[in-house]
């Protein structure tokens, strides 16, 4: 099968690679038909993430069921979205449903360190696979395992509907958490240092079905809009700035992956405030079925800026700005096969 995998360099290269086998009897053989890249890719490509090289890189995936084990539930056909962070069931966290907290992760982060979905197949345990509803397209699909990570940092937060959410970036997981948020009934003011992207922000979240406000706006606005009760820091690097725009026993989430960020915080203010800081993970198991119910009703496809085929991957590069220009799209898909 085709596949792109991780270089020793550290680049993204084209490969070929044997179709992956079915070793359990719940295993789930999935012809990947799109997949979304995602700020860790992104960060991995561009040094800011580790990864083992040779990995077949891509997470976000859906596709079809090709094959399965004797133990499946599933039949070749059946569209699915697959939930990639595997888990034990056996260990202290899992045993508390807390399975983003493993403790037996290695080698079970799909597109990390276990062969991922950019590639015409990927193999899974079925119980990591999820059935979509018949009516939902690919493209809506496709966002699915974003708004699952989205659902679990603002369970983290304990949002309260009608309280407001800053969230800073307006990237994929920026705009999805947006989408969300607004759906739950909490108005949202959207920080974004980028002119262009804060107008792609507009076009995107414009006309929802919701009637929450929505501000988009530069940091200057931000500092002279109400402290919110939370703050999203999607881009990773951005403590200090969440710090200084959360109201006062309010919570900020970190939820951008960037492995070089380092901040100084003041331990007193944190007291004094009544501030909470948390780190929720990507996603729960429990987040995924409730991302595909709460996906019906949020049109999560406007979010793809780009399409690209698999084989002109060098394209989906540059647009993401690990090869050219800055990174002023939305979510780029890499698609395994063009089926509508
Ligand atoms: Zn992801
Ligand atoms: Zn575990």
């Amino acid at each position: 099968m085709r596949a792109l995998t991780l270089d020793t360099d550290g680049t993204l290269v084209r490969t070929t690679r044997p179709d992956p086998p079915l070793t359990r009897p719940d295993d789930v053989r999935v012809r990947v038909v799109q997949t979304g890249i995602c700020g860790t890719d992104r960060g991995v490509l561009t040094g800011k993430f580790p990864a083992e090289a040779g990995v077949v890189m891509g997470h976000e995936a859906v596709g079809r069921v090709e094959s399965t084990g004797p133990d499946s539930r599933f039949a070749p056909g059946d569209r699915v979205v697959i939930n990639p962070t595997l888990y034990c069931s056996d260990c202290h966290q899992c045993a508390a449903a807390r399975f983003q907290h493993c403790v037996n992760k290695a080698g079970t982060e799909v597109g990390l360190d276990r062969d991922g979905s950019f590639a015409d197949y990927i193999v899974l345990p079925e119980r990591f696979v999820h059935p979509l509803p018949e009516d939902m397209s690919w493209n809506r699909a496709v966002v699915v395992e974003p708004l699952a990570c989205v659902l679990n940092n603002l369970d983290a937060a304990s949002v309260v509907p009608g309280e407001a959410v800053t969230i800073l970036g307006a990237g994929p997981i920026g705009l999805v958490t947006a989408m969300a948020a607004l759906h739950l009934g909490s108005g949202v003011v959207l920080v974004e240092t980028d002119p262009l992207r804060r107008e792609l922000a507009g076009k995107i979240l414009h006309d929802l079905p919701v009637s929450a406000p929505l501000t988009v706006t530069d940091p200057d606005g931000a500092v002279l809009a109400p402290r919110s009760r939370t703050v999203v820091d999607t881009v990773g690097s951005l403590l200090d700035t969440a710090l200084e725009l959360v109201d006062i026993a309010g919570t900020v989430v970190i939820m951008g992956f960037d492995d070089r960020s380092r901040v100084t915080v003041q331990p007193l203010d944190i007291l004094r405030r009544g501030l909470r800081i948390v780190g929720a993970g990507d996603y729960n198991a429990p987040s995924f079925p409730r991302a595909l119910a709460l996906a019906e009703h949020l049109p999560l496809e406007r979010v793809v800026t780009h399409r690209i085929p698999l084989d002109e991957y060098e394209r989906a590069l540059e647009v993401i700005g690990v090869t050219g220009h800055d990174y002023r799209g939305a979510k780029v898909v890499i698609v395994s096969d063009d089926e509508q």
